[in-house]
């Protein structure tokens, strides 16, 4: 078999090249990537390729992958062979690999899986519907794309193209800042998603106006350290919050995700006077409670710092509650270092913690350390972790029985399709059944708690 020719990205691709085909996409991964498939499927449809509900019916399926750990990347390569058996009955079918692994592995990703047909990092989406036009223009038997490059028009996308998961929700997500400039040693983000640029603030303020205009009442900044933000004026996060708190409609304001290093007492002014709009919840990553451990991640701060910016918070927004991502089992974590990280979940404490066993990856200055603690051991640290802030959040969740909390209505929940489910303006997810729609705001009494939900009803207004 003659080996496929890998071509380079082209610029340009006729408006309407996607007429008559239709696209799937999946997506892993965190808001970030889940945003970015709302920007992919927007210029996918701008381009004139419709939607399929499933891969089964697509032309062109695009994976939205996620690197973080490794069992993430893996899960991408199993999908791919299952997706192999369709190309198989379909040769004309596209398969892209988008995302973090698309940047991460590149190449490799033709070795592993040759029959994927394009591999688009995140800086270089631009190039995906020239890619798709040249690869359907040309011998799919003979050409694959593969682009990588950190481009900076990324950040820049059209926002009136994006197609939103569900516009019917009243919520959306508003890309602020890309990349990272930060060297956490575990972490992969830097690699994949390049170093940080920010969108000018009166873009951002265009895009949330023009939300608010079509009905949005929430709107969630987004940047995986979106506190960093800072546009070529000088703009920063504080100015963007104060400023979106006046436009009229907007009901709820949060941001993710924030380095606690960069939680200045100036942004900490700023959210108190973005109050009441900007919720009353932070995602504000610890990573672990010891400082021997946080030093040894690089991540800037120790205990003590971290839990001081907790009460710099608390003290001008004594509303505030605290959600966290802690990572079990580092290089090097003791029984002690650990004891202090489940002492952090007390001391804080947390209504939610996604908490994850450390896992190599590629080209981080971790691996020189070793992965010192087995598997086993990890993953007991791990249910002991979990199993504490389980209890802490049934006792917290509980203070809620018999309050009325302000539902934002999200649409039908997935378990049950009887009931509705939706947030609190403090991020705790309630289900109920009601008369109501996605979208709406409803005043419910809540009649039952559990560690993760509220349950109730409306009450009669
Ligand atoms: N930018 C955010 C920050 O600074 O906290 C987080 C970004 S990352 C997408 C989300 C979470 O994945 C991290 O907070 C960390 O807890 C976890 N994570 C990142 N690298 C990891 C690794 N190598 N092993 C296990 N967990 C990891
Ligand atoms: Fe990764 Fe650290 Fe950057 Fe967060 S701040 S994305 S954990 S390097």
């Amino acid at each position: 078999m003659r080996p496929r020719r890998t071509i380079a990205p082209p610029h340009e691709a006729p408006p309407d090249s996607g007429v008559g085909a239709r696209y799937h996409i999946e997506t892993w991964g965190c808001q970030m990537n889940v945003h970015d498939s709302e920007k992919l499927a927007g210029a996918l449809e701008q381009a004139g390729y419709r939607r399929a509900d499933v891969a089964d019916d697509a032309d062109v399926i695009l994976l939205n992958t996620c690197s973080i750990r490794e069992k993430a990347a893996e899960k991408v390569f199993s999908e791919l062979g299952r997706l192999h058996e369709l190309k198989r009955g379909n040769p004309e079918l596209l398969l892209v690999v988008a995302g973090c692994v698309a940047q991460q592995e590149g190449e490799e990703i033709f070795r592993r899986a040759p029959f994927v047909d394009a591999v688009i990092g995140p800086r270089a989406t631009s190039s995906l519907i020239p890619t798709l036009a040249r690869l359907r223009g040309g011998n799919p038997a003979r050409l694959r794309a593969l682009d990588i490059e950190y481009r900076e028009d990324s950040i820049r996308f059209p926002f009136d193209l994006i197609r939103r998961e569900s516009p019917e929700s009243a919520k959306a997500y508003v890309t602020i800042i890309e990349g990272c400039n930060h060297r956490c040693t575990y972490c992969i983000v830097p690699t994949t998603r390049g170093r940080e640029i920010c969108r000018p603030l009166e873009e951002v303020l265009a895009e949330v106006r023009a939300l608010a205009a079509s009905g949005v009442l929430e709107v969630e900044f987004l940047g995986q350290t979106v506190n960093a933000y800072r546009d070529a004026s000088g703009h920063t996060l504080g100015d963007l919050l104060r400023r979106t708190a006046e436009i009229d409609g907007i009901r709820r304001i949060r941001f993710t995700t924030s380095h606690p290093a960069q939680m200045t007492d100036k942004l900490v002014q700023a959210m108190a006077d973005a109050r009441p709009m900007l919720c009353p919840y932070l995602h504000l990553p610890a990573q672990s409670g010891s400082s021997a451990v946080l030093e040894r991640m690089r991540r800037g701060y120790d205990r003590r710092g971290y839990l001081a910016r907790i009460e710099a918070l608390r003290a001008r927004i004594p509303e505030m509650l605290f959600g966290t991502d802690l990572i079990v089992g580092f290089p090097g974590e003791t029984e002690q270092d650990f004891a202090a990280t489940l002492d952090l979940l007390d001391e804080v404490p947390f209504d939610t913690v996604y908490s994850f066993a450390y896992s190599e990856r590629p080209g981080t200055r971790a691996l020189d350390f070793g992965d010192t603690v087995p598997l086993p051991a990890k993953l007991e640290r791990l249910a002991r972790l979990q199993s504490r802030q389980r209890a802490i959040q049934e006792q917290r969740n509980r203070r809620f029985l018999g309050r009325t909390v302000e539902v934002l209505v999200e649409g039908k929940s997935k378990r049950d399709p009887s009931r509705w489910t939706g947030r609190t303006a403090d991020n705790r997810i309630v289900h109920f059944g009601a008369d109501t729609a996605a979208g709406r705001l409803e005043q419910v009494r809540v009649a039952q708690t559990t560690p993760y939900f509220l349950y109730g009803a409306p009450v009669a207004t």
